[in-house]
């Protein structure tokens, strides 16, 4: 039996992840879930899988999580530490789901007991990618990736030499807003960002497409992932979100991965990995579909992308400092503090500052979870000053 930890399970991909465990009950067993503050359906999980630990991210949920899960048997734990010991706990496959720059630790720590990280928390990459790759390979662990256009990637290279490579395309919805116009993207609500077109996720990542930011964490996960030059890295925009990346070899050939949006699809393909296995998911009927779509990113409404680009050439810890830009800035359109149009300028604002440099640049020798903690700090600090300056006041 595969011992099995899901390290953000309440979430949108947690839950999926739980929906394809729940149908092969006897293959796995559940070691640890984590979750947020969403206690009942958290405890509901530990019981239903009969989880050895359920650990709340926050200490102040403790009491109600205990209460929830009194008589089951499931050992119960909150806050930084515990979400690490969930990640150390022994298992074979770990699935880490959390949101956010904290995913990295527990994550960290999943790979430092050599187990297999399912890796849909595509910040670890883009905050610490050569750390992250430092500890898998001296560990001997293994990162499969989730994201679904990073998914399709890995399975357009089974068999290929990276040698052969010419270019990697990742395809975009282009969210929420695709065809708005500028002057509309200003006045876009938290309620209008919030509504994806094909993809059914959590709330942070929804508006993080439709500014553009999830693709641009994206390239950069390219970029750690598959560790390929950021000039051969593509965005497509593709509005069915049925393509979800093509890899382009020497020769000229194309390899498109297609599939419905359903991240199960993903999810089965890291859980079963090296094997395919039958997945619940929609089978396509392209003549029924007729015809695929395909555009060029405006990078004019949508500076996400040319940002991301400016982080990739500086390396070291500019995408530490980006991501903490970024969720800063996204907290505070969360908060109707800022316009959406806003959280760009906030995140250029911090990045023309200039980020901390690392010895050996792109290295994972010289990157710690410290310095990569202290640059977080250090962008989240810098957005927060530039909000609190009053001076981008474009909220809806
Ligand atoms: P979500 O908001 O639905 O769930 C996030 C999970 O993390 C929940 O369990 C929540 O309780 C937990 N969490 C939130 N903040 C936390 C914190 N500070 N500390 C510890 N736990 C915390 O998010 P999601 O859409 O499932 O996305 C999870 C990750 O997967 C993100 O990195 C996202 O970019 C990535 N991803 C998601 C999708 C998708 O379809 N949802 C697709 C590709 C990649
Ligand atoms: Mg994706």
């Amino acid at each position: 039996m595969r011992r099995i930890s899901v390290l953000g399970a309440t979430g949108s991909i947690g839950t999926n992840t739980l929906d394809l465990l729940a149908r092969r009950r006897d293959d796995f067993r559940i070691i640890a879930l984590t979750g947020g503050r969403n206690i009942e359906l958290l405890a509901a999980q530990a019981r239903q899988f009969g989880a050895e630990l359920a650990v709340t991210a926050h200490d102040d949920e403790y009491n109600a999580l205990k209460a929830a899960l009194a008589g089951s048997g499931v050992e119960v734990a909150s806050g930084a530490a515990a979400l690490r010991e969930a990640g150390a706990r022994r298992a074979d496959w770990v699935m880490s789901a959390i949101v956010g720059a904290a995913g990295l630790a527990p994550g960290l720590a999943a790979l430092e007991q050599g187990a297999c990280l399912a890796l849909a928390n595509k910040e670890s990459l883009v905050t610490a990618g050569a750390l992250i790759k430092a500890t898998a390979r001296k560990n001997g662990a293994r990162i499969l990736p989730v994201d679904s256009e990073h998914s399709a990637v890995f399975q357009a290279l089974v068999g290929e030499d990276m040698e052969a490579v010419e270019r990697i395309v990742i395809t975009a919805s282009g969210g929420a807003f695709r065809d708005w116009p500028a002057e509309k993207l200003a006045e876009a609500t938290l309620e209008q960002a919030m509504t994806h077109p094909n993809w059914d996720m959590g709330a942070r990542i929804t508006i993080d497409s439709a500014s553009m930011f999830n693709k641009a964490l994206e390239v950069i996960e390219t970029r750690e992932f598959f560790a390929i030059e950021p000039e051969r890295i593509e965005v497509l925009v593709h509005p069915q979100s049925l393509v979800h990346a093509l890899v382009g070899f020497r020769d000229g050939a194309l390899m498109a991965h297609l599939g419905a949006p359903d991240m199960r699809h993903a999810i089965g393909y890291a859980l079963n990995w090296p094997e395919r296995a039958e997945l619940p998911v929609a089978r396509l009927d392209l003549a029924a579909i007729g015809a695929l779509e395909f555009r060029r990113p405006d990078e004019a409404r949508f500076p996400a992308l040319r940002l991301a680009r400016e982080v990739m050439a500086a390396g070291g810890l500019a995408g530490a400092v980006f991501n903490a830009a970024k969720e800063a800035a996204l907290d505070a359109f969360m908060a109707r503090e800022i316009g959406f149009l806003d959280m760009a300028r906030v995140v250029e604002e911090v990045l023309a500052r200039g980020v901390p440099a690392l010895e050996n640049g792109h290295d994972g020798a010289t990157m710690t979870l410290d310095k990569v903690a202290a640059a977080d700090h250090m962008g989240r600090m810098a957005a927060r000053e530039i909000i609190g300056a009053g001076r981008i006041t474009g909220a809806r």
